[in-house]
């Protein structure tokens, strides 16, 4: 079941269990059940601390985690391989004595919580967003026995997946009742099985030098460089990773011919932690304006955030990034998660065998389309202008697909159906003509927006698209600010170039602290 790769792998972390492990497995004699027995006997065999006994769990083929400790409930429907196996892996050592890395202030949030919670996770393997969720509720389970988590991988329990509608994922259920799809960091999940943030995590911080606003390529370069400067950094995030943790493959990184998103920003993570950056991540800047006490000796600039609190510093660099563009048809939000869809890597496989359009003809949109088509039965391109935007090299091996029509002049009017979606319907632009396709999914691919609607009452200047105007050393309208990355006039949203601007923001705002 396993490769010898895998195994080998697998053998050096288990290396590192404290205390022993039962697997319990619940089986029947079919072949999905061998699978999951086959798997099980293979990493038993990789380590004299695990053991394994039969059980009868809700779901067959299954199979649940218990150490020597105390802990919630965790349990893997199917087998956990592709992005999963890392889930796997960590839970395993983490039932078997091998603490759980979060920080003191999560794990007092996760141990505080007293309702039971029994959440479940419909994943798929091919899903760069499903182990985040997976291993943020195990690390819970783990920490506080009332919470229980099982995993369902959803093409090994394709009907549960087609009874709870589920059109996306990862999907979140809580007592078999939907509660969240998405992306979803354990900031997010916590928040939503009722444990918010409050202003107390976020009290007695002193000012720093240099305040990072953000969590992608930009505020994380900026941190480093801050860092290591020597000047006191701190960096305050909604969540780490930002869009490239939405990235699978990205093949255009200097010195890496291929790297994934979460796999790049989890190593930027480290490196900015190393460097002792005061990471304080599940919280928005809402405001930002001069300290009142600033002083012409000490002048402060003052952030505030969404739970009420304040933070100040010497200088501030804002690096919030971009999200995906809405498009304000009728449906768009309705069907979330229910047939409309952002990630094609996440949520492709879902459609497998299934008609699905994607909207807009630009780069995103038609490497959206190619992915798609390798994965569904037919992808329909809709593309507002006459003609398509994206990159010609893109659009030729887009034409050289047999499962692909594009149609150009096309005003996507609204997105329809019962509980899911079934429906697009769109005008043609030069017949003035409605037309209706029957559809899936719809993957909406219309570009970005900048997330700076935070400052538009700001001292913080804006061009009438949102973004932030920069000077060539990063420096904003408001004296002691800086920004970087795509919330910036930068002409190209690349990661490597969000980089460079953090870098310039944050040597821009070390050159003010010397001056000033
Ligand atoms: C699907 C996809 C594929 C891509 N592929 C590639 C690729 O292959 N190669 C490449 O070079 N580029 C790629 N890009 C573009 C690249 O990811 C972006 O250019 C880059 O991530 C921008 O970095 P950033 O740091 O400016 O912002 P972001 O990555 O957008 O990060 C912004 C951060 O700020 C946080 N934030 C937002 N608002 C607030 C607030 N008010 N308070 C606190 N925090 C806030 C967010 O949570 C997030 O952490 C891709 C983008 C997408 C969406």
């Amino acid at each position: 079941m396993l490769d010898k790769n895998l195994k080998n792998q697998l053998a050096q972390y288990l290396d590192m269990l404290k205390t022993e492990v039962v697997i319990g497995l619940s089986v029947n004699n079919d072949e999905k059940g061998e699978k999951v027995r086959g798997f099980i006997e293979d990493v038993a065999s990789l380590s004299d601390k695990i053991k394994v006994e039969e059980k009868d769990l809700e779901y067959k083929p299954s199979f649940e985690l218990k150490g020597e400790k105390e802990h919630g409930q965790i349990i893997f429907a199917g087998v956990p391989l592709g992005h999963e196996f890392a889930s796997f892996a960590l839970a395993l050592l983490q039932v078997g004595g091998v603490e759980p890395k979060v920080d003191e202030s999560t794990k007092k949030r996760i141990q505080a919580i007293k309702d039971t919670q029994n959440l479940e996770t419909i994943v798929s393997l091919s899903c760069h967003n499903c182990p985040e969720v997976v291993q943020s509720f195990n690390i819970m389970a783990v920490l506080n026995p009332k919470i229980n988590h099982t995993m369902i991988e959803g093409s090994m329990f394709q009907e549960i997946a087609e009874d709870r509608d589920v059109l996306a994922v990862p999907a979140i259920f809580k007592d078999g009742q939907f509660l969240e799809g998405g992306k979803q960091t354990m900031d997010s999940l916590l928040e939503l099985i009722g444990s918010k943030k409050t202003s107390d995590d976020f009290e007695g911080k002193p000012a720093y030098d240099v305040l990072i606003i953000g969590g992608g390529p930009a505020a994380a370069t900026a941190a480093v460089y801050a860092a290591r400067k020597g000047v006191k950094t701190g960096l305050v995030a909604s969540e780490f990773g930002g869009q490239v943790v939405e990235t699978l493959g990205i093949e255009n990184i200097p010195g890496f011919k291929y790297t994934e998103g979460p796999e790049f920003m989890a190593k930027m993570s480290e490196q900015v932690t190393e460097l002792g950056v005061d990471v304080m991540t599940g919280a928005l800047a809402s405001d930002i304006k001069e300290a009142e006490h600033s002083a012409n000796d000490l002048r402060l600039i003052e952030v505030k955030l969404d739970n009420g609190a304040k933070l100040e510093s010497r200088t501030v660099v804002i690096a919030t990034g971009a999200r995906w563009r809405l498009i304000g048809i009728p449906g768009e939000t309705e069907f979330r998660n229910k047939g409309v869809a952002y990630c094609t890597h996440c949520d492709g496989p879902l459609f497998k065998g299934k008609p699905v359009a994607v909207i807009g003809g630009g780069n995103s949109g038609i490497e959206a389309a190619i992915d798609l088509a390798a994965m569904v039965d037919h992808v329909t391109v809709l593309e507002f202008l006459p003609e398509l935007k994206a990159d010609q090299v893109l659009q030729d091996k887009l034409y050289g697909l047999d499962n692909v029509t594009v149609i150009k002049n096309a005003q996507t009017t609204g997105l329809y159906g019962d509980n899911k979606l079934e429906r697009l319907k769109y005008t043609d632009r030069e017949t003035n003509k409605e037309h209706s396709i029957d559809i899936d999914g719809c993957f909406i691919q219309v570009g970005l927006v900048p997330n700076t609607e935070w400052l538009e009452d700001t001292k913080v200047d804006l061009t009438d698209r949102g973004e932030i105007k920069v000077n060539p050393d990063g420096s904003t309208s408001l004296e002691g600010v800086f920004a970087a990355g795509d919330a910036t006039t930068s002409l190209f949203k690349q990661i490597v170039i969000a980089a460079g601007s953090g870098a310039t923001a944050s040597l821009g705002a070390f050159n003010y602290l010397m001056r000033n």
